[in-house]
């Protein structure tokens, strides 16, 4: 028989609702079973006490590479030996940061997460999209290296075909990651920053190969992650279907419309963008990229604020993917992110948290699982703090804050519980 345990706070938040005073919530068996005013609430085995109780955290758009900077030898010539090591360090950061839900956009996290899942290493649940697909040229390739090392690099360590042209190549693409066991898939849909010789402004997968790629993860229940910075991006991958615009840079009003028309979430990702135009030349990135982002950092800044005063959804995102605190985008400050959204995009505390709870497994389309909000019959995800995050939202940043975090049901991080 499960102990059934209750956490009583003086602030509840639920996910969603304005925050309750005096809240309990109990689960049984990994899953919550109450969730409301702790006057009158069940009894239970085991009770503890804390601050603030809110739904263990979700990070939108997250990698685990492995890897410390933004330099392509890095990324091409680092052992996967290395990188794996690394990253259990990074799932270990990642839910000692509040954060018991990440959905990876590009990684080796579908490896990861058997090692996380059989107790093996501590980490958050990990929905994962296994490689991104792109086409040569593109966001995925890696323009300074030969196309056949390139495609040697990416079956090697990101288990995937490398750039992919045409339609039925992508779809091919695809269905490598279905087999992988991919929860959704992610799409280069415009250039980037971090590549070489692409433009955030252009398109990369045409129409053509976006509709057969929209198609075949619907038929397979899976929604379309599409990283796109460029005005033209985003309208082609809005129109075939695409469900989530990573980043969003040039997002307009027009845009923002069209993002609320199709029922689109944007999942912005000001971390990476502050933290590369400040420490990119320090850790490797070239003279181009530096160039592209003292561009895209203040644009995207500012687009985040239109999109939120325009209504459009929004879902918490980072683009972290480093290792170590001395590395350009380090695993466990996954919660500087929530700042960025009160101070500079003006969202409310409340409306913030929102979107790292209620809005993450909305991310996942049909595949969402039951998460994010303290309900009957979800997800025993809790974080509990020392703190109260609606004065001052900084406060999940301090270590010193987090009292526990509870995955499943389980104690996973016990900081004097
Ligand atoms: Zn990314």
């Amino acid at each position: 028989m499960s102990k059934s345990t209750k956490i009583v706070a003086e602030l509840l938040f639920d996910g969603y609702n304005e925050p309750i005073k005096d809240g309990a919530v109990i689960y049984d068996n990994g899953k919550i079973t109450y969730a409301g005013t702790a006057e009158g609430s069940p009894n239970a085995d085991l009770t503890y006490k804390c601050k603030t109780v809110l739904p263990g955290l979700w990070d939108c758009h997250v990698h685990f590479f492995g890897v410390k900077g933004a330099s392509e030898a890095e990324w091409n010539l680092s052992s996967p030996i290395s990188m794996a090591a690394r990253a259990i360090y990074d799932a270990k950061a990642c839910i000692e940061a509040g954060f018991t839900s990440v959905r990876e956009l590009g990684g080796i996290g579908l490896k990861l997460r058997d090692a996380i899942n059989d107790g093996t290493a501590p980490g958050p649940n990990l929905y994962s999209a296994g490689s991104a697909l792109g086409i040569t040229s593109g966001h995925a390739d890696s323009h300074n290296y030969p196309l056949d090392f390139v495609r040697k690099r990416a079956g090697e360590a990101w288990g995937s075909l490398g750039p992919v042209d045409g339609p039925w190549e992508a779809v091919k693409a695809m269905r490598i990651q279905f087999r992988e066991g991919a929860d959704v898939i992610k799409i280069m849909g415009s250039g980037g920053v971090m590549s070489q010789r692409d433009s955030p402004h252009h398109q990369e997968f045409s129409d053509v190969e976006l509709e057969a790629l929209v198609t075949e993860a619907t038929s397979k229940d899976r929604i379309i992650a599409s990283h796109t910075h460029g005005a033209a991006g985003i309208r082609a991958a809005l129109k075939a279907g695409v469900k989530t615009i990573e980043h969003g840079t040039w997002l307009d009003d027009e845009l923002c419309d069209l993002m609320i028309d199709k029922d689109a979430i944007l999942v912005p990702t000001i971390f990476i963008q502050q933290r590369l135009r400040d420490f990119g030349e320090k850790f490797g990135a070239s003279k181009e990229v530096m160039d592209k982002i003292s561009v895209v950092a203040d644009k995207h800044k500012e687009t985040m604020k239109l999109a939120y005063q325009k209504g459009v959804k929004i879902a918490l995102g980072t683009d972290i993917y480093s290792s170590g605190m001395d590395s350009l985008v380090p695993w466990g400050l996954n919660a500087r992110e929530l700042e960025y959204y009160v101070e500079d995009v003006r969202m409310s505390p409340l409306e913030a948290l929102r979107t790292a709870t209620h809005m993450g497994p909305k991310t996942l389309g049909p595949r969402a699982p039951k998460s994010g909000e303290l309900k009957i019959g979800f997800d025993a995800d809790l974080l509990l703090l020392n703190s109260n995050p609606f004065s001052d939202i900084s406060s999940i940043q301090d270590k010193n804050n987090i009292k526990a975090v509870i995955k499943g049901g389980i104690l996973t991080v016990n900081n004097g519980l």
